[in-house]
């Protein structure tokens, strides 16, 4: 594991928005996470963990602390489990399981990003979410220590779960999954790529806004506000999918939270509907680990 400084992190975010990170390093093991994490308690650093970057609008001024891109990818496969390591990425794990006949996560292929980022959010798309199929997983504290946790103590709602109030990382997961219906499992698949298919091109975090009600998601308060197209410099509404507040070229995380900040205000004047952001700002006052 190299250590390297002042590193920018807009490459490792789909929104290719963020400053530098103080120090930076790539985990590729169990044994790279006991490093980097005795390296940041050292150095009295805070430590933040990127799995795809996927879902972070992270900060101009960049991270004054450890930041640590996970790639931690082993597999085992057992008849109804699968043991994964948090860098996985999902689509890929997806993919890898059909060829040896496991399926079960099958409706979430298209999300980007690690299987550790989708743990941390509870990601979920057509009908599944990670807490259906999740059994457990390894975690190290930012004392150290490694700890267990079953399904019942992650404390899984919709787009949460109790990684987001702690500092912990979760290092290896296993999930519950199924070894029938393999052809049933490749039609949905290719049903699901036809449907990912369609949704926006440009930089973004996916959906911006958690949906505030099943009936009312945030496109259409957004669509209904007459919100497409809404531009702060280079952040824009898309005009595809009105909860994708993407950057067309420059945008900086300021522009981003100026456009977030009109749809909020614009949407709860004409609903009274208060919207709550899907995708984590990450700034020096996160805390990761
Ligand atoms: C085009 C597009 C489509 C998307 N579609 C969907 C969708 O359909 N459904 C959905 O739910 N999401 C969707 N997303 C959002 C995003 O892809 C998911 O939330 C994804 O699970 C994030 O994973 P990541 O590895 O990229 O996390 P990151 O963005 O790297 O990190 C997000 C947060 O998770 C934390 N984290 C990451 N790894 C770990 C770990 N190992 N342990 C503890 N904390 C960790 C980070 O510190 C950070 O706070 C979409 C995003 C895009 C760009």
């Amino acid at each position: 594991m190299e250590i390297k400084r002042d590193v920018a992190l807009a490459p490792y975010t789909t929104y290719n928005i963020g400053g530098a990170a103080k120090y930076f390093a790539i985990l590729r093991s169990r044994q790279d996470f006991i490093l980097a994490s005795e390296f940041a308690r050292d150095n009295k650093l805070k430590l933040l963990v990127l799995g795809g970057g996927s879902n972070v609008l992270i900060s101009d001024e960049g991270f004054d602390g450890m930041v640590v891109l996970n790639r931690y990818k082993d597999l085992k496969i057992s008849e109804d489990k699968v043991q994964v390591g948090s860098g996985y990425l999902l689509s890929l794990l997806i993919l890898d399981l059909l060829k040896q006949g496991v399926v079960g996560l099958e409706p979430l292929y298209g999300i980007p990003g690690t299987i550790g980022g989708a743990v941390y959010q509870n990601a979920g798309a057509y009908g599944l979410e990670i807490k259906d199929v999740f059994f457990s997983a390894e975690f190290i504290s930012n004392t150290g220590e490694f700890f267990t946790l079953n399904n019942k103590d992650m404390g899984f709602s919709y787009r949460h779960s109790f990684l987001k109030e702690n500092s912990y990382i979760a290092l290896e997961i296993t999930l519950k999954l199924s070894r029938q219906d393999l052809s049933d499992a490749e039609k949905k698949l290719q049903e699901i790529k036809s449907i990912r298919i369609t949704k926006p091109v440009g930089k973004s975090s996916g959906s911006f806004f958690k949906n505030p009600f099943p009936d009312k998601p945030a496109g259409m308060l957004i669509d209904q506000t007459g919100l497409k197209g809404l531009s702060v410099n280079d952040a824009c509404v898309s005009y595809e999918h009105a909860n994708y507040l993407i950057n067309k070229k420059n945008a900086s995380m300021q522009d981003i939270i100026e456009l977030s900040r009109l749809v909020k205000e614009k949407v709860y004047n004409k609903f009274k509907i208060k919207l709550e952001e899907e995708v984590e700002l990450v700034d020096n006052k996160k805390f990761a680990i």
